[in-house]
């Protein structure tokens, strides 16, 4: 039992407290106390801000959720978590949220990349929305209270906040969102649970004193890149930028690889083929064709593949292409030159910069010791588990949010069904 003097009285009816006021704490909370209106639902929070990566996610706009309507499909998009999701998303999916804030009257609008946002584009509107649910249900709020421990009683639970105050509860839902820094689980481990170690994803790669940073701001639609001594691989848009590379196939990257990445200490190489339409010998085939019906035109002038004109003019400069030339004279070292750069073109990793400061956690609480049918623990009975703090996470585009509102919703409706039955 933990020892503090000033203890808030037990009541009465049940208490839920949920442990974070992000996006899983609070959906936990309005969905139990909108469930269980006879129990007293308390949202701990330990900063001064409610909601805040609502707030920021999405420019400002709130990446709600995404539209993908096929559960395997949507088990694609997370690196870690994809069996456990497979039984929670029939539970609570993409189409339970978008009816959920309709219900509300918040409205989601789909974007060309699949990504869903409030008709209003402001994360005020989501904000808005879970603040008059936890208001309507008497959702009660603390501030500046952070859960230090949490202790096990006879029937329940005592959580030790910072400031010495002592709360006890019926029922926990630890939605503490993720770090990636094993030292801020602490906390947590007198629990009894374990973790994966957490390590930061959805990051970019820097390249120091690489040529190629050059082309700040060039943007291709479609490469494919590669991880040299790994099956890692993806495929998408890759922006070049002041430190290196980063775009959707830069990210997606490095969340498949998070874990490898962070072993590595950041230091790989990648490859990049800026057409990926072609493999060297079926480019190689193109490239014979091109010059012989190109045979008269400048290479810098007749750029085939539709790729951006710096980028163009760079691949030609490391191939050792001057301007002057023409397809028909160029010479058998360099054409092949230009087939290594356009299909293998290696570029050397060295340290990741954290893309518009969005990111998430890889790693957490281990998913063996989570039932994702109900969110609760399998080891402590009544303490359950939601958003980021559980090993899950997806790439960019509204998946962890999703995971943050269906783990959440998971949680409230399993603990308002054992409440009302006890
Ligand atoms: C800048 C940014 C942009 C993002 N954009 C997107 C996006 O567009 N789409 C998307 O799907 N995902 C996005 N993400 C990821 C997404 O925001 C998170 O996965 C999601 O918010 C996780 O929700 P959560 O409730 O689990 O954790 P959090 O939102 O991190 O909330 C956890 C809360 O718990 C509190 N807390 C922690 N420890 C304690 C303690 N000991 N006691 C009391 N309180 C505690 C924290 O202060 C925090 O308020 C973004 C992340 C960031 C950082």
């Amino acid at each position: 039992m933990i020892d503090a003097e000033s203890k808030i009285d037990w009541m009465e009816k049940k208490r839920i407290l949920v442990i974070g006021g992000g996006a899983a704490g609070f959906f936990c909370a309005v969905n139990a106390a909108r469930m269980n209106p006879g129990a007293e639902v308390i949202i701990v929070e330990k900063t001064s801000k409610l909601l805040s990566k609502v707030r920021v996610s999405g420019g400002g706009r709130c990446n709600v959720t995404h539209a993908c309507f096929s559960i395997p499909d949507m088990l694609k998009k997370y690196p870690r978590g994809p069996q456990f999701l497979k039984k929670s998303f029939h539970h609570f999916f993409t189409t339970d949220t978008i009816d959920w804030f309709k219900e509300r009257n918040v409205a989601l609008h789909e974007e060309a990349d699949g990504r869903m946002f409030p008709v209003t584009n402001s994360s005020q509107t989501i904000i808005d929305c879970l603040m008059q649910e936890a208001n309507k249900y008497a959702v009660q709020i603390l501030m500046n209270s952070e859960v230090k421990k949490i202790a096990e009683i006879e029937n329940g639970f005592e959580l030790l906040l910072a400031d010495g105050r002592v709360l006890p509860a019926d029922y926990i839902c630890i939605a503490c969102g993720g770090y990636p820094k094993t030292s801020m689980f602490d906390w947590l481990q007198s629990t009894g649970h374990h973790f994966e170690e957490p390590v930061p994803s959805l990051f970019t790669f820097n390249m120091p004193g690489n040529a190629i940073t050059k082309l700040m701001g060039v943007s291709v639609p479609n490469v494919q890149v590669k991880v040299i001594g790994s099956k890692l691989m993806e495929q998408g848009p890759l922006l070049i930028t002041h430190w290196g590379m980063s775009g959707p196939a830069i990210l997606k990257l490095s969340a498949w690889g998070a874990i490898e990445f962070s072993a590595s200490g950041y230091k790989f190489s990648i490859m990049v083929n800026w057409v990926p339409a072609f493999n060297e010998n079926s480019l190689r085939d193109f490239i014979q064709q091109y010059r012989f019906n190109s045979a008269a035109q400048k290479i810098l002038n007749r750029n085939p593949f539709q790729l951006p004109q710096r980028l163009w003019e760079f691949l030609l400069e490391q191939s050792g292409i001057v301007s002057e030339i023409r397809w028909a004279d160029l010479p058998a070292k360099e054409q092949n030159k230009l087939i290594k750069n356009l299909c293998t073109h290696e570029f050397a990793v060295n340290g990741k910069t954290t893309f518009k400061e969005e990111f998430v956690t890889a790693g957490g609480i281990l998913l063996t010791e989570v039932d994702p049918n109900t969110m609760m623990s399998r080891i402590t009975p009544k303490l359950f588990f939601a958003g980021e703090i559980l090993n899950v996470d997806g790439v960019t585009g509204g998946f962890n949010f999703q995971h943050a509102w269906t783990s959440g919703f998971i949680a409230a409706k399993n603990i308002a069904e054992m409440s009302l039955s006890e």
